[in-house]
Formats: C-alpha cells, sequence, structure tokens
C-alpha cells in the first residue's frame, strides 16, 4: 500500500513515525498550489520558522479544498546513525501496553512502534506464510528489563528477540 506525498500532507498524516519525527507538518517548508482559478500561488520556502503568517501550516492538511499541492519543499534529517528492529510477543494487551510505556518512561523514543493482536498476527501469517509466534516468551521479559536498564537488550536483530 503507498501513499502520495501529496496525499499526506493534504491529510496531514502521521503513520508510525509520528512519535520521534511528528506529523508532517513538522516536516514540510514550502508549498507551490493551484488554486481552483489556475492561479499559481507559492508559500513558505526552503528556511524554516520564516517571519509573519505561517501559509505553509494552514495548507497542510486542508485535503485538497484550497487548491492542488504541485510541489512541496521538505526539510532533510540526519539518517540515524544505527537502525534495529525488535520482535516481542507479549501475553496480553496489557503487558505488551506495559512494555510501550517502560520504554518510553526508560528515554528510548523508537523510530516506530507498532502493536499487532492475535487476530492481525494470524492474518499476516495467513497472507505472508509468515511464522510470527503469538505465545509469549522470554523476549517479553527481556525487552521490559532492557527498558528498565535504559538501554538495547544487547541481543537484538532482525526478527524474533525470543
Ligand atoms: C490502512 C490505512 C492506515 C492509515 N494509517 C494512518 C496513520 O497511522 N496515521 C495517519 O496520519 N494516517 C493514516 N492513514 C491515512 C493516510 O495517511 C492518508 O489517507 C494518506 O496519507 C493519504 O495519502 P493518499 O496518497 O492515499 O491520498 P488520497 O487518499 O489520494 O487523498 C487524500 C486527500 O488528499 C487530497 N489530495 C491528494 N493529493 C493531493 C494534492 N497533490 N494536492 C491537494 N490535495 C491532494 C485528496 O483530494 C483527498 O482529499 C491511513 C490510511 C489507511 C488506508
Amino acid at each position: 500500500m503507498v501513499s502520495s506525498i501529496g496525499g499526506n500532507v493534504a491529510t496531514n498524516a502521521g503513520g508510525p513515525h509520528c512519535l520521534k519525527y511528528g506529523i508532517i507538518t513538522k516536516h514540510v517548508l514550502g508549498l507551490e498550489i493551484v488554486t481552483g482559478t489556475g492561479e499559481v500561488v507559492s508559500v513558505g520556502g526552503k528556511a524554516a520558522d520564516r517571519p509573519g503568517y505561517d501559509l505553509t501550516g494552514t495548507m497542510v492538511g486542508n485535503e485538497g479544498t484550497f487548491g492542488l499541492v504541485t510541489a512541496i519543499t521538505v526539510r532533510l534529517l540526519h539518517l540515524p546513525e544505527a537502525v534495529k528492529t525488535a520482535l516481542a510477543s507479549f501475553a496480553s494487551l496489557v503487558e505488551a501496553s506495559e512494555a510501550v510505556s517502560a520504554i518510553i518512561a526508560a528515554g528510548i523514543i523508537p523510530a516506530a512502534l507498532e502493536m499487532l493482536d492475535d487476530a492481525m498476527i494470524g492474518a499476516i501469517n495467513a497472507a505472508w506464510a509468515r511464522c510470527i509466534r503469538t505465545a509469549p516468551g522470554r523476549a517479553a521479559h527481556r525487552a521490559r528489563r532492557a527498558a528498565r536498564r535504559g538501554g538495547g537488550s544487547g541481543r537484538e536483530s532482525r526478527g524474533d528477540l525470543s
């Protein structure tokens, strides 16, 4: 499933990365818009926090009602020094939610956090012949312990931690 950057700007979308990076309005510096009468209007520019009214902020999230966005200038971000992906299973949604709270409380802001319940895991396993385990393993305990220590477990890898 793919969305367009015009659609993202028009809906001020966030997605799973918005906890760390914020919603799209934080990243848009300037826009070119063609209005319903065919007029081409530019708002913002290449610099952040320009003086005057934040017309770019007004345009982001207007769902196409002010015009068609034909050019978008976005802010550049540094790539992270390293990326780790971890997958952990929990006995209940409550336990999973507690792990999320512990991770955030430990000062770790993940680039994305996605929680899947049994029904969703079943759908993914069925659609892609994956074998994501739903039973709780040692991973849940390790994730909480790592969060309490304020760092990674040292055993993270792409895939299941347990
Ligand atoms: C399964 C699913 C999960 C989603 N999860 C999230 C989420 O976690 N967080 C979140 O914030 N959103 C979420 N969304 C919403 C999603 O972010 C937006 O629907 C999507 O980003 C819009 O992009 P699109 O290209 O699909 O736009 P479209 O659906 O094609 O258009 C959306 C709106 O933008 C207008 N538009 C499109 N392009 C332009 C343009 N160039 N200029 C002016 N107007 C334009 C359209 O007229 C329409 O009103 C989800 C949507 C789905 C279907």
